[in-house]
């Protein structure tokens, strides 16, 4: 009796946190993995038309690493966005803009701006890159090392690189996922940045990059937007990696001057980052050649996808 009475707390608690509004969550607090992980399970079981959960593996320490997928096109072919926070642990804001993104998608899925978008797009969203170092409110993984600078890049190649699972598995992700464009969420700065980190020179898709960014800060009211190196030189970057890789139009989207604000401002700050994600879904929209639209079988809808690990 005892055990079920707590049980029974311990759910209200969890349910509390995610008390349904106009936009689905709230965001009077931070939320802690057992409640994402639970959010990200039931967006599958509540909405099956349009979300998928996915288990991508484990961290070093052990904790679940998952992403949902959201659309209304489940064929292979369809294009994905992906979107991912806490590469850096302490980095809370950026967790949550992710949860605030995952949720206004599937309460806004029938607007007529996100229906057209999932239509076209798988939407592959990753709260907890680096979950140990969320649980420890630490930048880095539990041995110290910082996940953002665990990639490859031009200058140094994958053998130099991924000494981390998280990393790996981010690499995972975007070999399974069709991945077309990407957004890094980390607070801490207000800014877009993009490739390349590792050196002054600009990529061949510059220009795409600065329209892309600017609509965004743009959306955001956020004056700040430049090629990653010109904020300050890094080499082993999550940007540099997918857009070298993969071909990735690949963002870092610095939500908030706070790495974790003040609980009393964090509906403000996911919502301004999922306006911010609205525009860049667009503004890739508008730079990628047309992808065509299928209808969604009911066989597609049974599938559950779920990577071979
Ligand atoms: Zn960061």
């Amino acid at each position: 009796m005892r055990a079920i009475f707590f049980l029974y707390i311990q759910i209200m608690v969890i349910a509390s946190g995610f008390t349904q509004t106009a936009y689905g969550l709230q965001f009077q607090r931070y939320h802690a993995q057992e409640e994402i992980a639970q959010y990200l399970r039931s967006r599958a079981q509540n909405y099956p038309d349009v979300a998928r959960f996915v288990v991508l593996g484990q961290s070093l320490q052990g904790r679940e690493i998952a992403y949902v997928a959201i659309s209304k096109n489940w064929s292979p072919d369809v294009p994905a966005i992906y979107f991912n926070g806490t590469h850096h642990g302490n980095e809370k804001a950026s967790t949550e803009a992710v949860l605030g993104l995952i949720d206004f998608l599937i309460q806004q899925r029938d607007r007529t701006d996100v229906d057209r978008l999932l239509r076209k797009y798988r939407i592959v969203l990753q709260p907890l890159v680096n979950p140990d170092g969320h649980a420890a409110n630490l930048r880095t993984d539990s041995q110290g090392i910082d996940p953002n600078r665990d990639y490859a890049t031009p200058t140094r190649p994958e053998s130099d690189a991924f000494r981390l699972v998280e990393t790996r598995l981010v690499r995972r992700l975007l070999s399974n996922e069709r991945v077309v464009a990407s957004a890094a969420f980390h607070s801490g700065l207000e800014a877009v940045l993009w490739p390349w980190c590792h050196t002054p020179s600009t990529s061949r898709h510059d220009p795409v990059f600065k329209a892309l960014g600017q609509s965004v800060a743009r959306t955001m009211g956020m004056p700040k937007y430049t090629q990653s190196f010109h904020d300050y030189q890094t080499d082993g970057e999550f940007i540099d990696f997918a857009y070298m890789k993969f071909g990735v139009y690949a963002l870092t989207l610095e939500v908030s001057h706070e790495a974790t604000p003040d609980a009393d401002q964090l509906q403000a700050v996911v919502q301004r980052a999922v306006n911010g994600s609205v525009a860049f879904l667009k503004a890739v929209d508008r730079v990628l050649p047309a992808a065509p639209a299928q209808q969604v079988s009911n066989e597609d809808k049974a599938k559950v996808t779920r990577p071979v690990l």
